[in-house]
């Protein structure tokens, strides 16, 4: 097996577990937007109103990081199809393989990531 390959693999699987993430929070969502509608939209005088909302941003920014990743994940998978996976975008040095085991998904190298 080639390092591209074993890279691509790693991808694919990253991005399983992100989209699994993801669809898990928009369950979550879901599920809250439900059960504000049974409630009253009276956050301010309702304890369980207030931790609703904050329930929600928090849901809502975890939605907003996985979508995030996803786009990584697949930015990093185009190149890597193209043949320019292992080479920072920023700069256009080699990404060091210990990078890139950690963080399949890594566009940059760890200098310009910083
Ligand atoms: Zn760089």
């Amino acid at each position: 097996m080639t390092d591209t390959t074993a890279r691509a693999e790693q991808i694919a699987e990253r991005r399983r577990e992100v989209a699994e993430q993801l669809a898990d929070v928009e369950r979550q969502l879901a599920e809250l937007r439900a059960l504000r509608g049974t409630l009253n939209d009276d956050d301010e005088h309702d304890p369980d109103g207030v931790s609703l909302s904050s329930e929600w941003s928090r849901l809502e920014g975890l939605r907003q990081a996985e979508v995030e990743s996803l786009a990584a994940i697949d930015e990093a998978a185009a190149r890597l199809s193209r043949g320019d996976g292992g080479t920072c975008a920023s700069c256009g040095r080699p990404i060091a393989p210990a990078r890139l085991e950690a963080r399949p998904d890594a566009t940059t190298c760890i200098d310009c990531a910083a």
